[in-house]
């Protein structure tokens, strides 16, 4: 017997109409926000994320899904949304729209990662990017889009952690700081923080590692090192977000390690904290387009995990939709009622109700315990009187009352019933 692959899910139908409403509420958000959706393919070279990503992350070292077609093409299943959403604002020139260019996406990526709860090889993101302004205001939005899809969705007790990594202007003189605080320690660290500290020491903030936290905790903070220009953009989406009434802490060891990551960076976590908590996360990439090989062009954005944020709705109790039941379930007994029945439930459909026709050759006792087992609120029974008659017997499922309805009216009165119990 096969099963699925390790670190991948099948999601059932009572299953999908939770996602099916998680994703819903996402676009919504975001529409709320002026922005547009964009669809981008599930591969493309593998190149675009060793130069988007970055090449000494873990997501392209150790988890990128890369291989080969038979055309001997490089491709990788997509680990993530941004390069491939910076890589579409290039190849089709969206600079030459109103800026920013605002897009969000629903998407499966692929990381070959040690699978555990909420923690997935596939996994499906709600990804926001604001492409072409660097406006503080930017940064803002995307942090409250991510803020008020969560909180719409009941989630309670989140936190919003926040901080300024600064640019190409005053970052080197943070990493010096940094290193300079690090140096005289390096004996007492992990060996990861070794080499973080050769390679990329602004990783060594946000090291798990229990031995390198008192020295962490010590390091300078990148918020005391901003250059003028980054201090005010700091200053202006503090201002924006306090404006929009989201509150969030500030954090000095957030950091993402890559260059062209610039300025903010924020996280939403919720109350169980942990590794695998973390419900999204983002920031600002004004360097990102050049890596690509673009025009410079600043973006902002972030990716929040569905997975996680759904297991969070669980766990926190939040209300969630009911499992999609029929409107109607039609009970025929014998061949000729099934065909009658088959063509009014036609009907019941075409008016805009959902309607299934029970199947197989069944008793009418075990025909009501299908239509219950159903969920539907009514049981069109059409035994051999409702045949000779041409009128339905409708039962409500929930009281238990019945009514006679000519055959010719039935479909008219059941989805005008249906709509009004919808509404
Ligand atoms: P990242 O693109 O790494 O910043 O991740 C964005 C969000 O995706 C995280 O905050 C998580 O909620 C979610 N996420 C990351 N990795 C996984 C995974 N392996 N399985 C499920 N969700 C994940």
């Amino acid at each position: 017997m096969y099963q699925s692959p390790r670190g991948t899910r099948d999601v059932l139908p009572e299953d999908a109409a939770v996602w099916r409403y998680v994703e819903e509420r996402a676009a919504a958000e975001a529409r709320r926000f002026g922005y547009g959706e964009i669809r981008t393919p599930t591969f493309e070279d593998a190149g675009l994320f060793l130069r988007g990503v970055g090449a000494g992350t873990d997501i392209v070292e150790k988890e990128i899904y890369r291989f080969q077609d038979k055309g001997g093409s490089d491709l990788a299943l997509r680990p993530e949304a941004t390069a491939s959403v910076v890589r579409a604002y290039l190849e089709h020139g969206l600079a030459s729209r109103p800026q920013p260019v605002k897009l969000y996406s629903l998407l499966s990526v692929f990381r070959y990662d040690r699978p555990q709860a909420g923690r997935y090889r596939e996994f499906r993101q709600f990804n926001v990017e604001a492409i072409g302004d660097a406006d503080p205001l930017a940064d803002a939005e995307v942090v409250a889009i991510l803020w008020r899809f969560l909180e719409g969705l009941g989630l309670r007790n989140l936190t919003v952690f926040l901080n300024s990594i600064g640019d190409a202007v005053c970052r080197p003189g943070f990493i010096r700081a940094l290193v300079a605080h690090y140096e005289p320690r390096k004996a007492e660290i992990c060996p990861d923080c070794s080499r973080r500290l050769d390679t990329n020491p602004l990783r060594l903030l946000d090291c798990k590692n229990a031995r390198c936290q008192p020295i962490a905790d010590a390091a300078p903070r990148t918020v005391d090192y901003l250059c003028p220009d980054c201090q005010r953009h700091f200053d202006a989406l503090r201002g924006y977000l306090q404006a929009m009434e989201l509150p969030y802490e500030l954090t000095p060891r957030l950091v993402r390690g890559l260059d062209y990551y610039t300025r903010t960076v924020f996280e939403v976590v919720p109350p169980t904290a942990g590794a695998q908590s973390t419900l999204g996360g983002g920031g600002r990439y004004d360097g990102l387009a050049e890596q690509l090989g673009g025009k410079p062009t600043p973006g902002v954005g972030f990716a929040a995990g569905l997975d996680r944020i759904i297991l969070n709705l669980e766990e926190q109790g939040c209300p969630l939709p009911a499992p999609d039941a029929p409107d109607v379930f039609f009970a025929p007994l014998g061949d000729e009622a099934k065909r009658q029945a088959a063509a009014l439930a036609d009907r019941v459909r075409r008016q805009g109700a959902a309607a299934l026709v029970g199947m197989g050759d069944r008793s009418m006792k075990a025909r009501l315990r299908q239509a219950a087992a159903s969920g539907a609120r009514w049981a069109v029974i059409v035994g051999e009187d409702e045949l000779r008659e041409e009128v339905a017997t409708v039962k409500d499922l929930r009281d238990g009352e019945q009514q006679r309805v000519p055959f010719d009216e039935l479909p008219g009165r059941l989805a005008a019933a249906a709509s009004e119990a919808a509404s």
